[in-house]
């Protein structure tokens, strides 16, 4: 298995945000599927829009926001980043990807793909 970029999932990409609150669905060594949800993050995010009115409050307008950061391959979960860890563009987990290590009827039983015989 190569060590694609795939592999490492990131929390939301914009400068400025604060984390407010982040829900694991998973664990560390629990199975996953490609778009399966692994965590609920809220965070603030700075309103660029709104300059008018962080001129006239003096102070960035933040947004909030709620998201859900799903798995971008099916494997196992490797490595959950600790809350502190939890920041814009940085790496919240660590996802290895599944080496269908059990075939059954031509199918890996973990994640459905079809293995070619
Ligand atoms: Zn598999």
């Amino acid at each position: 298995m190569s060590d694609s970029i795939d592999n490492l999932v990131y929390g939301p990409k914009q400068p400025g945000i604060i984390i407010k609150e982040i829900k694991w669905e998973v664990n560390e060594g629990d199975l996953v599927k490609q778009s399966q949800c692994l965590c609920h993050l809220k965070y603030d995010q700075p309103e660029t829009s709104n300059t008018l009115l962080a001129m006239v409050i003096q102070a960035p307008v933040y947004a909030s926001k709620s998201i859900k950061i799903k798995a971008p391959i099916t494997g196992k979960v490797k490595k959950i980043a600790p809350p502190e860890e939890i920041q814009a563009n940085k790496v919240v987990c660590i996802l290895e990807p599944c080496r269908h290590d059990t075939v059954f009827s031509g199918l890996c039983v973990y994640c459905g793909f079809q293995i070619e015989e």
